[in-house]
């Protein structure tokens, strides 16, 4: 039997990792299983968001944009480029140097703060004992006080379009293309496949998503997903609504392969011919091989460990955060989750509020949001107004020559409480992070309309379509008050 640990954390994503260190700047004696290591066998921390996921992913959404910006946006701001280049090898390389670091610096963060790190696969054991397996096959008994299970998750793979070296490949694979593909095929037109369609469009790839579902992004508010698929389209995005993938097959050799994707839409069964194809139809929770029938934890219909509000799961003293358990698959969602456990887990009183976390597509321009939207309102028969602002209008996204998109603001029609900010613009990310903490503060549209903003700005747009709710927007013509 090994050392006893007070709390005992599988994985070390950012909803694992973060636990970690809260748990032990609360003083507690605590480690954190990690089973992912690279060739050399050393561990590599953070998870699918450091690793494989939303670091990896920006760094090649920022040097792709510098090279549109380059080559398409230089000019009106009068600035001449002769020859616009992109070296694909010097971009994977940034992007692996920026992902070694924050790897790293996870592990000095844990030496700083006491935390253990265990390398290899845990598997939880009834009574609080986690079972480690290493590289070498030796497995190690580990015992705790209190456990978290922070296993995340991993891409969801469809029949009809199994993995084929780097011609058919997942999320991760798209961040390695060491070229730049001439036809790029994308499955799903969720957040990751817009991102990563969009690192390879601005590189010169012609982009073709194929989308099951009829609508675009139903989960955004209706304005915004209507303005972005305009946006995307003029950006060269080929996206195709109501087209669902049924077969695929790779032939050819070497460089020369190519891949047939088989689809059928209203019209019928086609088929189209990519040299790469990404499938991104969405993550499924890491919840195989992880539990011993007699732990006590128990799963949903979807493979999600099963948790109350507080992340606690069936069995006593054991807690679940981040992708594996239920809500949405953000690293920041993750992270708050492991903090509250942690916390809880010292005896404080913390809770998350669930309703406000925020919801990014981090393209150009950015897609940003946090509360209701207006289809959601609609629904449930929530009376509200709604005031927009667009970045045409901004002196600043004008100085920026970044005037594509706007902000929109969500407010209950009685008490004029913020229930929602939609942003399709620059920054957008940014921004309706300003609408996030007044959400946590109670805030009401006036609130935000009584705030001095500094000018100029583009946080200015915020401003505005506080005051647009009441029909006040000094830099546009006021609408009547729109109202439901
Ligand atoms: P993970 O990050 O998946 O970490 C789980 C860790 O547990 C892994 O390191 C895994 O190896 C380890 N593990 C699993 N099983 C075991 C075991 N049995 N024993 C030991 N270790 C184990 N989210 C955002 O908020 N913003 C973004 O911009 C964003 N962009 C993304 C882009 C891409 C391409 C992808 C794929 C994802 C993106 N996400 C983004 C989602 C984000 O990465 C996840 O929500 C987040 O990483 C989940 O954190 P987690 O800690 O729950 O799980
Ligand atoms: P997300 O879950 O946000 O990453 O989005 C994944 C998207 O992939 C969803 O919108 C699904 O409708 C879509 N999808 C899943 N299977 C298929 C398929 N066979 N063909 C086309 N789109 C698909």
């Amino acid at each position: 039997m090994s050392e006893k640990y007070q709390v005992l954390i599988i994985g070390a994503g950012p909803a694992g990792y973060v636990a970690a260190i809260r748990c032990a700047q609360l003083g507690m004696k605590t480690a954190c299983i990690e089973k992912w290591v690279d060739n050399k066998g050393a561990v590599k921390l953070g998870g699918t968001c450091l690793n494989v996921g939303c670091i990896p992913s920006k760094a090649l959404l920022d040097s792709s944009h510098k090279f549109v910006e380059a080559k398409h946006d230089f000019d009106i701001h009068g600035i001449s480029v002769d020859e616009v280049k992109m070296d694909v090898a010097k971009m994977l390389a940034r992007k692996e140097k920026i992902v070694t670091q924050l790897t790293g610096g996870i592990g000095g963060l844990f030496k700083a703060n006491g935390v253990t790190s265990i390398v290899g696969k845990g598997k939880l054991l009834a009574n609080k004992q986690v079972e480690v397996t290493n590289e070498a096959g030796e497995q190690t008994i580990y015992h705790a006080d209190h456990i978290i299970i922070a296993a995340g998750s991993v891409p969801v793979a469809i029949p009809p379009a199994p993995l084929v070296d780097d011609v058919v490949v997942d999320s991760t694979g798209a961040l390695e293309f060491t070229a730049v593909p001439k036809r790029l095929g994308v499955i799903g037109a969720g957040v990751i496949g817009l991102e990563l369609g969009s690192v390879w469009a601005r590189l010169g790839a012609k982009v073709t998503v194929l989308e099951a579902l009829d609508e675009f992004l139903p989960a955004v508010d209706m304005t915004i997903a209507k303005e972005t698929k305009k946006v995307f389209k003029k950006q060269g995005l080929d996206i195709r609504l109501g087209t669902r993938v049924t077969a695929t097959s790779v032939t050819g050799e070497g460089d020369a392969r190519e891949v047939t994707v088989e689809y059928s839409d209203a019209s019928g069964t086609k088929s189209e011919t990519f040299d790469k194809l990404i499938v991104c139809v969405g993550r499924r929770p890491l919840s195989e091989s992880l539990l011993a029938p007699d732990c006590g934890v128990t799963l949903d219909e979807r493979g999600f460990v099963f948790v109350n509000e507080q992340c606690e799961t069936d069995a006593r003293d054991v807690y679940a955060v981040g992708d594996i358990v239920r809500g949405p698959m953000l690293a920041h969602k993750g992270s708050e989750e492991g903090v509250m456990v942690a916390e809880r887990i010292a005896g404080k009183k913390t809770q998350i509020n669930y309703d406000n976390i925020p919801g990014v597509i981090y393209t150009h321009p950015e897609i940003a949001w946090i509360g209701k939207n207006e289809q959601e309102l609609k629904a449930a028969g929530h009376d509200y107004k709604v005031g927009t602002f667009p970045f045409s209008a901004s002196g600043r996204a004008m100085a920026a020559n970044e005037t594509t998109g706007m902000v929109k603001m969500i407010a209950d029609a009685t008490t004029d409480r913020i229930l929602g900010c939609h942003i399709i613009g620059p920054s957008a990310a940014d921004l309706v992070q300003q609408v996030v903490i007044a959400i946590e503060f109670g805030a009401s549209s006036e609130d935000l309309a009584l705030t001095v903003f500094s000018h100029p700005t583009l946080s200015e747009t915020v401003h505005e379509a506080a005051l647009a709710v009441a029909g006040h927007a000094i830099h546009i013509p006021n609408k009547p008050p729109r109202k439901k």
